[in-house]
């Protein structure tokens, strides 16, 4: 395929070294991607300067136009980028092409329209003889930075808002995982005016630090580590550049006695494991009442031991191998850890699967207890742990005794006890007898470590936007 860059509505070859990118179900190697010189850095920047002015005067209607033709160019080749996203992530290919590019042309539609519904502010005169106005406009070139577990739904949360309101995008997709990124380039090359998106592959230090720092950009979205929002924040702070932040989660998930528990066993199977658990809302540290604490662990055990695992295109398939070698280590290395634990009973999985892929066995580490690493550490892998709690006060403590707080979950059948602890968790989202469920119209970010910023809903064009004043002299 072709792996070339987008700056100013040309394609070009990155002038740096080039990256391997992986199948991470074989290991084999899919594409070499070359990554952006500084120059090409710069000369992408100055692309989205040069495209603003225009792009943000460009009526709300027609930019919406061009990203309803955008959603149905990505739904028209649907095939093609789900295959190409599940080769490159390892990702269940039925899952892509069902869940996954369905919402990525959501999201286009959604700010599509939201754009044309913006509300807000008062005119009026607050001084006899001046009349006040409150506009929202464009910030002008934002950076994106994208993660690799979600690549093409990143990239639209993050294209969706800010094209919608007007601003221009340098985007950097994951080193790891850059090519569903470019394939959407292609499309936005032949839709969208030359500068308005540019697309720039690389590493983080060598291309997103470059990026962040150059003086044009206005505003720096991350989806990432929360220690790579630290290095961007310190970044965006020499320059006063706004920040948009979602950095990862460790989401509890609280089961009380009078829960359904098999809902619960079939919620924490599919959202605990979905995306192989490289999911920052991830269902997996769960805190159960004392009293179907051991019921719990021995049919989730067994749920969980049986999901299928396999290559992107095996039959049935639910879940894939994680993305890296790396990745692997890490998550049998918390796994490994856990388990030296006197306390700790990991009931099933615990072990890397066979073969070159870098597969890892769904696992639960029963018996875990507040302080352990497994509760308080975001693994970013198949890995649930549970910890049982004695009384409600206790499971809210804990939950929110966390330096996460993006997504939580509260199962049980009394509406009123369901919506009290909501109320008090920390969370940036709280769902009730469900968890991980996503829409375009409400908003996901986080909390504390988790970050801040909002993706999806009429509150990201409200973070991609700044409120400014006018003011007539009659
Ligand atoms: P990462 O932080 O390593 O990389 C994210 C992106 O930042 C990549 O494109 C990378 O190249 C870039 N980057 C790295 N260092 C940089 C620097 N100094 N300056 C500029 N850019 C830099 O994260 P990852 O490993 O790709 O993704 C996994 C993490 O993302 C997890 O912690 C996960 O929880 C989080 N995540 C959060 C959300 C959310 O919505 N909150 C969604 C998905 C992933």
């Amino acid at each position: 395929m072709d792996v070339r860059m987008l700056i100013a509505g040309e394609f070009v070859e990155g002038e740096g070294p080039a990256e391997d990118i992986l199948d991470p179900a074989t290991g084999a190697v899919l594409a070499r991607v070359a990554e952006a010189s500084p120059e090409q850095v710069q000369a992408a920047v100055q692309a989205a300067e040069r495209a603003f002015p225009a792009w943000a005067r460009t009526p709300p209607k027609d930019r919406a136009a061009l990203l309803l033709k955008l959603a149905a160019a990505v739904e028209a080749r649907d095939a093609e980028f789900a295959r190409l996203e599940s080769l490159n992530c390892g990702k269940p290919y039925a899952l892509v092409l069902e869940d996954e590019i369905p919402a990525v042309a959501d999201v286009f539609r959604f700010f599509a329209g939201a754009v044309r519904c913006m509300q807000g502010g008062l005119a009026g005169e607050y001084v006899a003889g001046y009349t006040s106005m409150v506009r929202r406009d464009a910030l002008g070139v934002v950076a994106s930075i994208a993660p690799w577990n979600y690549p093409l739904m990143m990239a639209a949360w993050k294209l969706g808002p800010a094209l919608a309101a007007g601003n221009t995008v340098v985007l950097k997709p994951s080193e790891q995982t850059p090519l569903t990124t470019l394939k959407l380039a292609q499309l936005m090359a032949e839709l969208l005016p030359a500068g308005v998106v540019n697309v720039v592959t690389g590493r983080g230090e060598s291309v997103g630090a470059p990026l962040v720092a150059q003086p044009q950009v206005r505003m720096v979205s991350l989806t990432g580590d929360v220690s790579t929002g630290q290095k961007v924040l310190e970044a965006a702070a020499r320059g006063m550049k706004r920040t948009h932040l979602e950095l990862g989660g460790k989401a509890p998930v609280i089961v009380f006695n009078d829960a359904d528990l098999e809902a619960v066993v079939s919620g924490i199977r599919t959202f605990g494991f979905y995306n192989a658990g490289q999911d920052c809302t991830a269902a997996c540290r769960v805190y159960a009442g004392r009293k179907v604490y051991d019921r719990l662990v021995a049919d989730l055990s067994s749920a969980v031991s049986s999901i299928k695992v396999g290559a992107q295109e095996t039959q049935g398939v639910e879940m894939g191998p994680l993305i890296s070698a790396h990745q692997r280590e890490r998550v049998a290395g918390f796994v490994e850890r856990a388990a030296q634990l006197p306390h700790v009973e990991v009931t099933t999985g615990g072990r890397a699967g066979e073969g070159k892929g870098f597969f890892y066995a769904p696992t639960v580490v029963a018996g875990a207890r507040q302080e352990d690493e497994i509760v308080r550490r975001e693994v970013f892998g198949p890995v649930v742990s549970v910890t049982r709690f004695d009384d409600v006060e206790q499971a809210i403590t804990w939950a929110n005794d966390s330096d996460y707080g993006l997504a939580s979950s509260v199962w049980t059948r009394d509406v009123s006890k369901a919506l009290r602890v909501a109320a008090q968790l920390q969370y940036g989202c709280t769902w009730v007898n469900s968890h991980f469920m996503l829409v375009s119209e409400m908003p996901h970010g986080g909390m504390k470590h988790s970050g801040y910023g909002k993706d999806l809903s009429t509150y990201a064009l409200e973070d991609y936007t700044c409120v400014r004043h006018v003011m007539l002299k009659h």
